[in-house]
């Protein structure tokens, strides 16, 4: 059965004591996370290491890259290779961000790569896809995703596609404050789907986890999450505020 997944991706934000103080307060006061449900935490590079000992052996809770290379290794100055990040034991690594995509000028067929070695590595690709307002306003928002999909993850077989987590996060709605209603998020969610399901028959769909991006909050993740084919959330300003984020994984279904 498909996981209910609570991300949070902290991007530029926090020294390495305010993160360790935020981590620890969130962990305080979330006991146990159920086996059908996963809690991860996206910290800048710096603090993966250092902070993985406070999730260590906490079951369904795990620390996550926020990028990764699309190269094995070499003279690539100032990058991380998935291999660095499978090296410390990581689990997760984000994959496709919207502001990788706008201020990094990733490509969909560089994400092809990425997410090909994050699974060489074992490591899940949390696979962000999302259209900017124009395209929403065109009504066009359907083809772009899909073709996200298509040149970056349809390369896959029925196995690995499996292993990848996908992020719907439609651009306008990033740290915005405008949140995709509940039934925006529905229906793309339904449409990524039924994509998925065309490609790969629906038992193959069913069990891949898509979640929702795009100024998720404490008030608004239950209705969220309590959609059929939204299964949590990648979650970027709220996160950073702890009891939000804690109220945000206490709305996982
Ligand atoms: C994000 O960065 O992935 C994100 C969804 O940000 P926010 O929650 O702030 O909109």
């Amino acid at each position: 059965m498909r996981k209910q997944i609570a991300a949070a991706n902290w991007k530029m934000n926090k020294s390495l004591e305010e993160g360790k103080s935020l981590l620890e307060e969130i962990l305080s006061s979330v006991e146990s996370v159920p086996s059908n449900h996963e809690v991860v935490f996206a910290v800048p590079y710096p603090y993966l290491y250092p902070l993985q000992s406070i999730v260590e052996g906490k079951n369904n809770i795990f620390l996550s890259a926020q990028n990764c290379h699309h190269k094995t290794a070499g003279a690539f100055t100032g990058e991380v290779a998935v291999d660095m990040i499978a090296s410390i034991g990581l689990k997760f690594c984000v994959v496709g961000h919207s502001e990788r995509r706008e201020y990094f000028a990733e490509s969909n067929a560089v994400l092809a790569d990425k997410v090909n070695l994050c699974l060489t590595k074992e490591i899940t690709p949390i696979f962000c896809c999302g259209e900017p307002l124009d395209i929403r306003e065109a009504g066009a928002q359907n083809q772009y995703v899909e073709q996200q999909l298509q040149e970056s993850l349809f390369h896959l077989d029925e196995v690995a596609i499996q292993k990848v987590v996908i992020a719907y996060e439609p651009i306008w709605a990033i740290g915005t404050g405008k949140t995709a209603s509940s039934a925006q998020a529905q229906e793309m969610h339904a449409h990524i789907r039924s994509v998925l399901s065309k490609k790969y028959g629906t038992e193959v769909a069913a069990e891949i986890s898509i979640l929702y991006g795009g100024s998720v909050k404490g008030a608004n993740a239950v209705e969220l999450f309590s959609q059929p084919d939204v299964d949590g959330g990648l979650v970027g300003g709220a996160s950073l505020v702890a009891q939000e984020f804690i109220q945000i994984i206490k709305a996982l279904q």
